[in-house]
């Protein structure tokens, strides 16, 4: 009769899919205490998502493994749209840009997720010294919340009480379906029932496997079926259609002339058909089934569907062009359907995200990206709050920035896909067919939503921007608890919007003269940064505004501790490089000085011509003046929390209230 073993962490985290180990990734960034549990004895090594979008990948660099992903994977830069002509045979009718130009540094790349997951699980050893790993084979059987404990944020409080078991080999390996050498997807398709429960059951006669782990935080990413959320009583609102596709990774054989270019193929009679050309010759084909409908209970029959009907309803699709394979890296299929979760969080205890709280269609490559970002905004916020830095009522902002963009993917889901597996209309008087215009509009309009920067955060005590923090749609209070709230002054940088991710243009460093893009200084290490656009600073007048805000920021005795501890501080100035010297005409704490390491020489850059660049034009590019600048605050998460002038007076009033509403 031994007692079950008890163990004490700081974040659970249920779930090692690209949700959940971006939280790892934070919080080996930022050393927290916690754990990555799976149920799955091993990642994933084939299939399932494989689009990064552009704020994935500026997310990545932001870590520091963006150029894994970069180097490794199938580039997408053009999008091919084939249509049915007058006789009804397909062919080119567009051809549009992959991603809205002139965006990012980046642009959509394509490659497998357990790749993804491969540098996330470096990433993570590395900067948590190998003490967080993902713990694989481990299921939670029970959840219990500590009502008592639930509003006390101190260190010494673990609310949370999970009951977890280790599982066999057999058990935590699931088994292929249909007998297939190849992998398939469907044991994690919504096709698939899921086998927790099964789990569960198999669990209650084994003993001697079990521990009770205790947390002051959980995060559900356990995937559409979540258990966490059942756990919580929190459901996914929403319907599945009639629409079934199918999925192959192969390496075509095909005299279709656009294999290697991402296309949209509407055939006139048989459905419509996805390219996404990938890594090492192999290309992706999402395939609507028609001939499969769902039966009576809403659900299609699994059994029928098999790489070969479905590459079969792809050659229908793509005639007159040939269309065949040897080799089949992965498949699935899969049922259009679009659902968002009710709550987000369980007072701000135990969170939900990823798969968890929002499906969708794949096609239009957001899943993975979604997933990755919900946990990239909480991460960082949940850190702070365990480190005993900043006020719990940041964790209220997870949901309500959170769950607007779930539901905006989903109307987006919802209006793309429907677009996708329509007919296409005939002639204008069609009016049950689906207009090619239309489509290729909504292709382009949607580009901007799909690439991961249209994301806009609503007013609260992370954006000081216009607008009410007290009501967030879903009533959450989002102000800060402090005093009044400050509101920036858009106006004095209007391309640095605030809600949004701070934009890129390159600028030069003051010390060496090396170009670099400015987002590329936002490294994600859990820091606020103070970025100073410093202005003229030749001029008198301005380099006495400098001066003056800089006294006030080391004079300050709520900011100054915090300083290159919490907050960092970037400066971009607007004057000649070559006239001016870093050490005499900028103040020492836009350069600090350390007794072992001598002067800061990455802290200062210049608006200016490069040798070999060009010019980045960052103040026009940002909208900001070049002779009196501003100043800007960006989150941990490069999203820009406030804007206001370079001046001792409102500017610095303004960069303290905001400090001042965020940590304890
Ligand atoms: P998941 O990746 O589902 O991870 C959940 C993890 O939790 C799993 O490792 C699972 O084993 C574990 N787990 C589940 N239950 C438990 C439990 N009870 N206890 C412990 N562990 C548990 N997205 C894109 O962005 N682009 C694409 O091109 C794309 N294509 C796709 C193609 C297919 C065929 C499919 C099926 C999905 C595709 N997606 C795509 C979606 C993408 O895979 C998901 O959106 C993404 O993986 C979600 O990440 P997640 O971490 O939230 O969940």
């Amino acid at each position: 009769n031994t007692k079950t073993p008890e163990s004490k962490c700081d974040v659970l985290i249920v779930g090692a899919g690209p949700a959940g180990l971006m939280l790892a990734t934070w919080m080996a960034r930022c050393g927290i205490n916690a754990r990555i549990v799976d149920k799955r004895g091993t990642k994933i090594y084939a299939g399932q998502a494989d689009g990064l979008q552009i704020r994935s990948l500026e997310i990545f660099d932001s870590f520091g493994f963006c150029d894994r992903a970069w180097k490794e994977a199938n580039h997408m830069i053009e999008m091919c749209m084939w249509n049915p002509d007058s006789d009804g045979v397909i062919r080119r009718s567009d051809r549009v840009p992959d991603v809205p130009i002139g965006m990012s540094r980046f642009q959509q790349i394509v490659l497998h997720q357990g790749r993804i997951e491969r540098f996330f699980l470096d990433h993570i050893k590395k900067h948590s010294k190998n003490s967080i790993q993902v713990e694989r084979g481990v299921l939670p059987e029970s959840l219990s919340v500590d009502e008592k404990l639930m509003g006390d944020h101190s260190t010494s409080s673990y609310p949370i009480k999970v009951k977890i078991r280790h599982l066999t080999e057999e058990e935590a390996i699931p088994a292929q379906s249909n007998g297939s050498s190849v992998s398939d997807g469907l044991f994690r398709s919504n096709l698939a029932e899921d086998d927790t429960d099964d789990l569960i059951r198999k669990g209650q006669s084994k003993a001697g496997t079990d521990e009770i782990l205790k947390a002051k935080y959980m995060v559900g990413c356990d995937g559409a079926h979540s258990w966490t959320r059942r756990q919580l009583g929190f459901e996914l609102h929403g319907e599945p259609t009639d629409f079934i596709w199918g999925v192959l990774d192969i390496i075509p054989i095909t005299d279709f002339p656009d294999i290697r270019m991402r296309c949209a193929v509407h055939s006139a009679e048989n459905g419509s058909l996805m390219v996404i050309p990938r890594e090492n010759k192999l290309v992706r084909l999402y395939i609507q089934l028609k001939e499969i409908k769902p039966d009576a209970s809403g659900r299609a029959d699994r059994s029928q569907i098999k790489p070969d009907n479905i590459i079969k309803a792809a050659q229908k699709i793509i005639a007159p062009y040939n269309l065949t394979y040897e080799y089949c890296d992965w498949w699935t299929a899969y049922q259009i359907g679009q659902r968002v979760g009710t709550n987000f969080d369980y007072n701000s205890r135990v969170f939900l995200a990823g798969d968890a709280v929002h499906t969708h269609s794949p096609k239009a490559g957001q899943g993975m990206n979604v997933s990755m970002q919900d946990a990239y905004n909480l991460g960082w916020k949940l850190s702070l709050v365990v480190k005993g830095l900043a006020k719990p009522e940041i964790l209220k902002t997870y949901q309500s920035e959170r769950r607007r963009i779930a539901q905006d993917l989903i109307d987006f889901d919802h209006k793309f896909s429907r677009l996708f597996s329509g007919r296409p209309a005939i002639d204008v008087l069609d009016e049950a067919g689906v207009s090619m215009a239309e489509f290729k509009q909504a292709f382009v309009k949607g580009n901007m939503f799909a690439s991961g920067l249209s994301v806009d955060y609503g007013a609260s005590m992370l954006v000081a921007k216009a607008g009410d923090a007290t009501e967030q749609g879903d009533g959450t209070d989002v102000s800060s608890t402090s005093k009044s709230r400050i509101i920036g002054t858009q106006d004095l940088a209007a391309n640095i919007k605030m809600g949004m991710r701070f934009p890129s243009f390159k600028v030069l460093n003051q010390a060496d003269a090396r170009p670099w893009h400015l987002q590329e200084k936002l490294r994600s290490d859990g820091r606020f940064r103070i970025v100073l656009f410093a202005g003229n600073v030749l001029a008198a007048p301005q380099k006495e505004r400098l001066d003056v805000f800089c006294e006030k920021m080391v004079a300050s005795a709520f900011v100054q501790p915090r300083l290159y501890k919490d907050i960092a501080v970037l400066t971009v100035h607007s004057a000649k490089r070559t006239e001016v010297e870093l050490l005499r005409d900028f103040p020492d704490v836009l350069h600090p000085f350390d007794e072992r390491t001598g002067w800061d020489y990455n802290s200062v850059y210049v608006d200016d011509e490069s040798y070999h660049e060009g010019h980045g034009q960052a103040y026009e590019g940002y909208g900001v003046d070049k002779e009196h600048g501003c100043v800007v605050v960006t989150r941990p998460d490069q999203y820009v929390g406030f804007v206001g002038p370079l001046d001792g007076g409102e500017g610095w009033t303004g960069v303290e209230s905001y400090f001042e509403g965020i940590f304890v």
